[in-house]
């Protein structure tokens, strides 16, 4: 075997990898299915933020002395890990943020607030999350422009006729989600960024789940901005980043003004840093981005068709097994979907079953998922959601499957 041959994925080798995952919780073996909310970290992300602390904690970019360079190769060479994940022509390219939700933000303040005009319009899915709907209604209504729902199937998936047909000149922006966190739903990215070009807008990707499940190339999406966080992929919270197209991001303003961001501050005037230092003022979350470094070189030991194909199925298992449960309807059935398993069960109320399911040391998410316009265009209250990853077991969705049979006859 050469040196760089992937290693062989087992999943009962992965989990040793993730410690939380060895507990009991209710007097049960936990059985984690809440990946969409946040995904656990293998020991690797553990010590590299230890590491960084106990070893190295130093700030980067300013100090003289050799645990700050040694803090700020870290830190940069995370960037670099990241950005060549991405696949980016440049690590310049790669901003660090708290997450999606806040380079959503930055572009809607940054890029919207400064080109949005009167009757301009910016398209969204209606399955989108609050962070991807709520920062676009900001910028628009300080403009006079608006927010418009691209509709979509029964199955859960954006329905890109109708979005052929919303497109015109009015057109300054889409943004959507590349995997929807609620019904799992994978987008046809490349076709609706092509879409966005076709009529001069700009393409927003929240990846949020997206590079979770799958190989993210930019270049190939075409997408103008791609946004994600780092809890969703082995990393620590707090840390995330917005990648974007040089030019784009060479002409913005900047977000917020503080230290780092500026080449030099006097009361006469202040001209800004370069990227990807503009858009970072402030001490940055160092240890988060040196951790979400180390998740990237967790992920990238294994071939990520591999997991892909272990997560298929995952979920496939979970749709032959809950197809025996009366009365349960799979919510969302997109042809291509990731492995998330939004469901309802006639006569019940999905608090009711995420509650008696803890009980039984079983973590699944209920609710409206933060994404209520979905929801609500559905006419559900909410869902049950069982979310999968690449450390869960076909005898776990045993376990639910037995745990949700037996939930149903106390609550119905
Ligand atoms: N977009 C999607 C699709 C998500 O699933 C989430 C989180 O659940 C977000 C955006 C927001 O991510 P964060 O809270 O990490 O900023």
């Amino acid at each position: 075997m050469s040196a760089d041959a992937p290693r062989l994925f087992d999943v009962e080798q992965v989990r040793q990898d993730f410690p939380i995952l060895h507990q009991e919780v209710n007097g049960h073996p936990l059985v984690y299915l809440d990946n969409a909310a946040t995904t656990q970290k293998p020991q690797c992300v553990i010590d590299a933020l230890v590491e960084y602390y106990s070893q190295y904690n130093s700030n980067v970019h300013r100090g003289a002395h050799a645990l700050s360079d040694r803090a700020t190769a870290a830190f940069e060479g995370a960037r670099r890990t990241v950005a060549k994940a991405l696949n980016s022509p440049s690590p310049k390219q790669l901003i660090w943020t708290r997450g999606t939700t806040e380079a959503i933000n930055l572009i809607a303040q940054c890029w919207a607030r400064v080109h949005l005009r009167e009757g301009d319009e910016i398209l969204v899915s209606m399955l989108e999350h609050h962070s991807n709907i709520v920062p676009w209604q900001l910028a628009a209504q300080a403009a006079g422009a608006k927010v418009k729902p691209i509709p979509l199937n029964e199955a859960g998936e954006i329905d890109l006729d109708a979005l052929r047909e919303m497109v015109s000149e009015k057109t300054r922006l889409i943004s959507v989600a590349h995997v929807s966190n609620a019904l799992g739903s994978v987008n046809p990215i490349d076709r609706i960024c092509a879409l966005a070009r076709d009529v001069g807008a700009i393409s927003v990707v929240d990846g949020a789940q997206g590079i979770a499940h799958y190989e993210v190339d930019v270049q190939a999406l075409g997408c103008d901005f791609y946004a994600f966080s780092g809890h969703k992929i082995f990393g620590p919270t707090g840390i995330g980043a917005l990648w974007g197209r040089t030019e784009l991001l060479d002409a913005m303003p900047p977000y917020q003004g503080g230290g780092e961001m500026i080449e030099s501050v006097s009361f006469d005037g202040t001209t800004f840093n370069g990227l990807p230092y503009k858009f970072e003022a402030g001490t940055p979350d160092i240890a988060g981005a040196i951790g979400l470094a180390a998740a990237f070189d967790y992920l990238n030991q294994f071939s990520r068709e591999a997991i892909q194909a272990h997560e298929a199925a995952l979920l496939d298992h979970c749709c032959t097994r809950m197809a025996g449960i009366d009365g349960l309807r799979r919510v969302g059935n997109a042809q291509h979907s990731a492995a998330v398993f939004s469901f309802l069960v006639d006569g019940t109320h999905p608090a009711d079953i995420g509650m008696l399911l803890d009980q039984q040391g079983i973590a699944i998410r209920t609710g409206h998922h933060c994404a209520q316009p979905l929801m609500s265009g559905w006419s559900i209250p909410g869902t049950a959601r069982a979310s999968f990853s690449l450390y869960n077991t076909l005898e776990e969705i045993d376990v639910l499957y037995e745990a949700l049979s037996k939930v149903l006859t106390l609550l119905r």
